[in-house]
């Protein structure tokens, strides 16, 4: 297995602190049949606390942005990453010292799915009703962007 060398904050030029020394990547993954969004609510414990966000983390020096992404899903949801198909994977948010990248995927409503100890919970949450949730404030600047991104790649299939 390729070493982990991706954990730790960065001290951004925009005043945060973000973690992943190589940046980060998540994954939005989206069943088709109820465009819905599969959410996760993060422990108490974690970084930010209490809050939905989507599966990710630090990406390793080694890896892609969309391997980095896929292997965060394993390891928080415990889904084999052939079960989705990846749709899109240009969106960047980028910090100069720091980037964060988000892949978007489908994967069939009726995949089975377990948390970790990072999340309380994860449910599918329709694509309308994601920003009545209580964001992580990363994932809440972008969802508009990424929001859009879906529904341009959802109509186009
Ligand atoms: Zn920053």
């Amino acid at each position: 297995m390729a070493e982990r060398d991706g954990d730790g904050w960065v001290e951004c030029r925009c005043g945060s602190k973000h973690w992943g020394k190589h940046g980060a990547a998540g994954i939005v993954l989206i069943d088709p049949e109820t465009t819905s969004v599969l959410m996760q609510l993060r422990a108490e414990w974690t970084h930010g606390g209490r809050v939905w966000g989507i599966p990710g983390g630090a990406r390793d020096s080694h890896e892609n942005a969309v391997e980095s992404a896929l292997r965060e899903m394993y390891e928080e949801l415990s889904i084999h990453p052939d079960s989705v198909t990846v749709i899109h994977d240009h969106m960047w948010t980028d910090h100069t010292d720091w980037h964060y990248h988000t892949v978007i995927a489908l994967l069939p409503g009726e995949t089975t799915f377990q948390t970790n100890e990072e999340a309380e919970l994860a449910d599918w949450i329709e694509l309308a009703k994601v920003s009545n949730l209580d964001l992580h404030p990363g994932f809440a600047s972008t969802w508009e962007t990424i929001r859009g991104k879906i529904e341009e790649v959802l109509a186009a299939r």
